[in-house]
C-alpha cells in the first residue's frame, strides 16, 4: 500500500467494511484542528505509506480550502493529491471509502487519485427532500420550486451521474443503475425515509440497505434539513479494482506517474499535445461484469 486517502470532516470517514480496508486520515477545517496537528498528522502519513490523496468537496468553504492548500505547500510536497469532487456529502463519503478499498492494491497513486473521476460514474446518488426552494446544486424547475411552498409535498432528487427531480406519488420513478449494488441511506428525523427503502430499493434492485448517520454538511448541500440522502453504490472491491485497473494508462510527462484521463492530479498538469494520439483511450465508462478478485499481497 503506498497511498492513504483524505477527507475533510469526520463523518466523512465511515467505519471499514472489512479488516483490510484502511482508515482515512481526516484533516478537518482550521477551527477545528491547528496548523501544526494538521501538518504533523499529514508528514508521518506521507512518512509512513508514501502519498496522500484529498477528496475536496466542491462546496467546501475557502478557509477550509486554503488550510488544504497551506499544508501542501509548507510541506512542499508533491506527494498530496488534491482532488476537487462535486458530490452530496455521503456518495463523497462512499466514493472515499471505495478508494481506501482498492488503495490496499498495488495500482499506483496516480492510478488512485485520477480513480475517484472514474468511479464517481458508478455513483447513484440523490435525495428525498421536503423543499426544493433552496436547492441550488441541481437544476429545478419552476412548477417543482413553486409546489416546494404547498406542505406535505416531497422531491426525489437525482444529483449524480445525471440530474433530475421528480414528485414523490405513486408514479414517482428514479433511473438507477443497471448493475449489481447496495443502497446507503442518511435520514434527518424530520422526514420518513419509507420511499427510498421501499420503492427505490425495489426499482433499483439494490441488495442490501446499509444505513448512515447523515452527514453535518448534508442540509447545506441539499437547502434543506428535510432530508433523505441516498447512494447507490459498488461494495464489491474485487469490481472496484477491475473498473479501474482496465482503464488505459497515461504516464505523467512531469512526474512520470501513471494516470487515467487527461489530467494528473498530484502534479495537475493536463495531457500534453503530444499525447494527443492516446485520447481515444481516455477514461470511459464502461459496465462492471465479473467479481474477480485480485488482492495484492
Ligand atoms: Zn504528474
Amino acid at each position: 500500500m503506498s497511498t492513504v486517502i483524505a477527507v475533510t470532516g469526520a463523518d466523512l470517514a465511515l467505519p471499514a467494511l472489512d479488516q483490510y480496508t484502511p482508515s482515512a486520515l481526516v484533516l478537518p477545517a482550521p477551527a477545528e484542528q491547528p496548523l501544526e496537528q494538521a501538518l504533523a498528522e499529514t508528514s508521518a502519513v506521507l512518512e509512513a505509506i508514501g502519498h496522500l490523496v484529498v477528496l475536496v468537496p466542491a462546496s467546501l468553504s475557502r478557509e477550509h480550502r486554503l488550510r488544504l492548500h497551506s499544508v501542501r505547500s509548507i510541506l512542499e510536497s508533491d506527494r498530496i493529491a488534491l482532488v476537487e469532487v462535486d458530490l452530496p456529502p455521503l456518495a463523497l463519503a462512499l466514493l472515499a471509502m471505495q478508494l481506501r478499498q482498492i488503495s490496499q492494491y498495488d495500482l499506483g497513486s496516480g492510478v488512485i487519485a485520477s480513480g475517484a473521476r472514474l468511479l464517481t460514474h458508478y455513483l447513484y446518488t440523490g435525495a428525498v427532500l421536503g423543499s426544493v426552494a433552496k436547492l441550488d446544486r441541481v437544476a429545478v424547475g419552476l412548477r417543482s420550486h413553486l409546489k416546494s411552498w404547498v406542505p406535505g409535498v416531497q422531491f426525489a432528487v437525482l444529483a449524480n451521474p445525471n440530474p433530475h427531480l421528480v414528485e414523490i406519488g405513486d408514479a414517482a420513478r428514479l433511473p438507477g443503475p443497471s448493475y449489481p449494488t447496495y443502497l446507503a441511506v442518511a435520514a434527518a428525523p424530520t422526514i420518513g425515509d419509507e420511499w427510498v427503502r421501499g420503492r427505490l430499493v425495489r426499482d433499483w434492485n439494490c441488495q442490501y440497505l446499509h444505513e448512515f448517520p447523515l452527514p453535518a454538511d448534508s442540509a447545506r448541500w441539499w437547502g434543506t434539513a428535510k432530508l433523505t440522502e441516498f447512494a447507490a453504490y459498488i461494495p464489491d472491491v474485487g469490481v472496484l479494482y477491475q473498473l479501474v485497473s482496465s482503464v488505459y494508462r497515461h504516464q505523467c510527462r512531469w512526474c512520470g506517474r501513471e494516470r487515467l484521463g487527461e489530467r494528473c492530479e498530484f502534479c495537475e498538469t493536463a495531457a500534453q499535445e503530444s499525447e494527443a494520439g492516446n485520447r481515444a483511450h481516455v477514461v470511459g465508462v464502461t459496465q462492471p461484469e465479473s467479481k474477480a478478485h485480485h488482492r495484492a499481497g
